[in-house]
């Protein structure tokens, strides 16, 4: 499911760069097996935002029309704020970032940028607003320097080295043979789960979108890579509308606002110390994750699968 969002991604920029050439979007979406749902309105308008405010309003769906994933769910982004979403496995977290994207249509409800329906603006100024840094990150057959660079075609090489440099990529790309131009993705280098995280941040950071959306990890980071990916997100995020998917509490203590999901509702929001103090489900998670990272001497996601 996550791995949704490379293709995807890939295919916007491959759309773009041949957008004049003999491409049927419909079928490239049926070759990669999945269905172009959304269409533009006739009267589409275009997105253009710089600080955007972000509000799912009453949202109800269901990926199959019936079995419902998210039931009147409401929650606002401030423009330049950070929401930070969390609950367990399947409680509809991603769901609410493709909805964003608008991979899909709601069911009920809607989600209102600047107060203005999604489904009233074009798909390409929409998705050109936000950076989706995904749960795992797809790196093509190609060097590091065009897995960054394509986020923004006709990027110049000063541009590309600012953003990996932003998403703390320096130390890693210096330690690499040949560099930038160190071939990786399957035929060559593999990269860690952090360090394709770190590719994606370096991506979004490039494309430099108003709306951030970033879809942690579940895998287990070494300490170093994880303080490293917190800094970049944590730069990445400054000023921007971002919605944190978080596995790990740790990472979003300083979020504007968080909310717990669970079965698509929000079952409670609040500043960190706020929830703590309430002494709910998200209390009771802090002090989970916590006494794994006592016992284990790192943190796990025991109660953060996907
Ligand atoms: P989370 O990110 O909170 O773990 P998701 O939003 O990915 O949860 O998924 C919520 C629910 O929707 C899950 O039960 C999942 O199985 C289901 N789901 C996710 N994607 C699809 C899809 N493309 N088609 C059908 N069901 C899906
Ligand atoms: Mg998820």
């Amino acid at each position: 499911i996550t791995q949704l969002y490379g293709p995807l991604t890939f295919l916007g920029f491959v759309y773009r760069e041949v957008k004049h050439a003999l491409i049927d979007i419909e079928r490239m979406f049926k070759l990669l097996g999945v269905r172009a749902e959304v269409m533009d309105a006739p009267d589409a308008q275009a997105l253009s935002a710089s600080c955007p405010a972000v509000r799912f309003e009453a949202l109800s769906f269901a990926y199959d029309g019936q079995r419902p994933i998210l039931s009147g769910l409401s929650l606002e982004i401030p423009g330049g704020k950070t929401l930070a979403v969390v609950g367990p496995s399947g409680a509809g977290k991603s769901t609410l970032s493709r909805l964003l994207f608008r991979f899909y249509d709601v069911g009920q409800g809607a989600i209102l940028i600047d107060g203005v329906d999604i489904r009233g603006l074009s798909q390409d100024t929409l998705r050109a607003h936000i950076g989706i840094v995904p749960q795992e990150a797809v790196l093509f057959n190609d060097s590091l320097y065009h897995n960054i660079a394509y986020a923004k075609p006709g990027a110049c090489r000063e541009e590309v080295i600012a953003a990996a440099t932003a998403a703390h990529l320096r130390d890693f790309v210096a330690a690499l043979p040949d560099g930038f131009d160190t071939q990786v993705g399957e035929r060559g280098l593999k990269l860690s789960g952090g360090e394709k995280q770190r590719v994606a941040i370096a991506r979004a950071l490039l494309k430099n979108p108003p709306i951030l959306i970033f879809d942690e990890a579940t895998s287990s980071l070494d300490s170093r890579t994880e303080q490293a990916i917190q800094r970049a997100l944590a730069e990445a995020s400054a000023n921007r509308t971002t919605l944190i998917i978080a596995h790990r509490l740790s990472t979003i203590v300083d979020a504007d606002e968080i909310a717990v999901l669970d079965e698509g509702r929000v079952v409670e929001r609040g500043r960190h110390a706020d929830l703590l103090a309430q002494g709910g489900r998200y209390a009771e998670m802090w002090r989970l994750q916590r006494a794994d990272v006592e016992t284990a001497g790192a943190p796990t996601d025991k109660a953060w699968q996907s």
